[in-house]
C-alpha cells in the first residue's frame, strides 16, 4: 500500500456548448488527471478541474504543484495514512483542486487495494443520487428549450438557473418562464455566483417570491459581509455558501458569521476527506446541503456521486451531476449514463470508473 509515485497528466476537451454564468465562462475542460502508484502495482485516479476566474489554479499550475510540492511529501507514505498526507498539503495554502484529485486519488487506490467501493467506505448510505441539471445564461426561451430537452432526455426535474445578471429583471424573467413551463413538477433554485449586490439580490428573492425556490446561492460578494448578512436575515430560503466558502473553516467563519444559512460541497475543491469534514460540520450544525459541481467532467462526476451517495445529508437532496453531459467525450472506458432523473454509483473496487488508455492518450496535452 506504499506510494510510489504521483502523475499530474493535463487533459483537454472541448464543450459542445459552452456554459455562461456571472463570473466566468466555460468552452474547454482543461484538466488534470492525477493517478497514485503503489508499490502493488494499483493506480488510484481523480481529475483536478482549474477554475482560474474562482480559485486562482491553473492547469499548468496543477501540474506544477502536484510534480513539485506534493508529491515529493507524499511519495512513500501509505495509503492508510491519508491524515499525514491531508496535514503535509495543508501547509500550503490554497490549490484545493490539486489537493483534492490526490486526496481522491489515494482514496480511489485504497478501494481498489481493499477490492471495495469508496462509497462504501465513506458510509455507505445509498447506492444513488437524484441529478440536478445547471441552467448557464441565455435568454428565457433557450434555457426553457434546454430544461425541455433534460427532462425529456435524462428525467432530470431539479434545475440550478444561473442568475446575477443586470438587468435583475432578465433572470427573474427565466425563473419565471421555467415554473410556469413545468408547474410543480420541478424544483428550482438559484445560484447568482457573487454577481448582484445585497439589495439587487433581496428585490430579486422577492420578485420571485411565488416561485417556490428551495435556495439562493451565493448572489453577491462574500466580501460584502454585512450585505450577506442582512441578506440571509431577510431571505425566506437557506441562502448557499458556495465559492465563499472553500474550506471547513471558511464554512464555519460564514455560518456562524450568519452569512449563510447552507452550504455546497464539491469534492473537486475538499476531495473526500475534508468533504466529510464538511459533511460533519453541516451535520453537526444541522444545515441544508447541496453536493455541487465546479464544472466536473464524467471522473470527476463518479467522485461527486460516490461522497454524496455515502451520507443521507448529501443525498436527501439531488447533487449538481449533469455537467459532463455538455462535454464532447470523456476519459471512461464506460461512459457514467443518468436515467429517470438519477446517477448509480458502480459497484467496483474504488471510485467506480475506468480510465480508458486509448482516450487519455487522445486528450492529453503533454505528449505529442
Ligand atoms: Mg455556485
Amino acid at each position: 500500500m506504499k506510494i510510489t509515485a504521483i502523475e499530474a497528466i493535463p487533459f483537454a476537451i472541448d464543450y459542445r456548448k459552452p456554459l455562461r454564468f456571472a463570473s466566468g465562462e466555460v468552452h474547454r475542460a482543461e484538466h488534470v488527471l492525477v493517478r497514485v502508484h503503489t508499490d502493488d502495482g494499483v493506480i488510484g485516479s481523480a481529475e483536478a478541474p482549474p477554475r482560474p476566474f474562482t480559485y486562482g489554479e491553473t492547469q499548468r499550475g496543477i501540474v506544477a504543484v502536484v510534480e513539485d510540492v506534493f508529491a515529493p511529501q507524499v511519495v512513500g507514505l501509505t495509503l492508510l495514512q491519508r491524515e499525514v498526507i491531508h496535514h503535509r498539503m495543508a501547509r500550503t495554502v490554497g490549490n484545493p483542486t490539486a489537493k483534492s484529485a490526490i486526496d481522491m486519488a489515494v482514496w480511489d487506490a485504497l478501494g481498489r487495494t481493499l477490492r471495495l467501493p469508496v462509497s462504501d467506505l465513506l458510509g455507505g448510505f445509498t447506492d444513488r443520487m437524484r441529478v440536478s441539471h445547471m441552467l448557464g445564461f441565455d435568454e428565457p426561451a433557450a434555457m426553457v428549450a434546454e430544461a425541455e430537452k433534460v427532462v425529456e432526455c435524462h428525467g432530470i426535474r431539479t434545475f440550478k438557473v444561473k442568475v446575477g445578471r443586470r438587468p435583475v429583471g432578465l433572470d427573474t424573467a427565466v425563473v419565471r418562464a421555467l415554473r410556469e413551463r413545468f408547474g410543480d413538477t420541478v424544483e428550482l433554485y438559484v445560484d447568482g455566483n457573487r454577481g448582484w449586490t445585497a439589495s439587487e439580490s433581496l428585490r430579486a428573492m422577492r420578485e420571485m417570491a411565488d416561485l417556490d425556490l428551495l435556495f439562493a446561492e451565493e448572489l453577491n460578494p462574500a466580501d460584502d459581509v454585512l450585505g450577506r448578512r442582512w441578506l440571509v436575515q431577510h431571505l425566506d430560503v437557506p441562502m448557499i455558501a458556495d465559492e465563499s466558502a472553500p474550506t471547513p473553516a471558511d464554512v464555519t467563519r460564514e455560518v456562524l458569521g450568519g452569512s449563510a444559512s447552507a452550504v455546497s460541497i464539491k469534492t473537486a475543491r475538499t476531495g473526500f476527506t475534508d468533504s466529510t469534514r464538511v459533511h460533519h460540520l453541516a451535520a453537526g450544525l444541522g444545515l441544508e446541503v447541496v453536493l455541487g459541481n465546479q464544472i466536473d467532467g464524467q471522473v470527476g462526476t463518479a467522485c461527486a456521486v460516490a461522497f454524496g451517495a455515502a451520507y443521507e445529508l448529501t443525498s436527501r437532496r439531488a447533487g449538481e451531476l449533469s455537467n459532463f453531459l455538455d462535454l464532447d467525450d470523456d476519459l471512461l472506458t464506460e461512459p457514467l449514463r443518468i436515467t429517470d432523473g438519477e446517477l448509480v454509483v458502480r459497484q467496483s473496487p474504488g471510485i467506480g470508473f475506468e480510465i480508458d488508455d486509448e482516450k487519455l492518450a487522445r486528450y492529453r496535452l503533454d505528449r505529442d
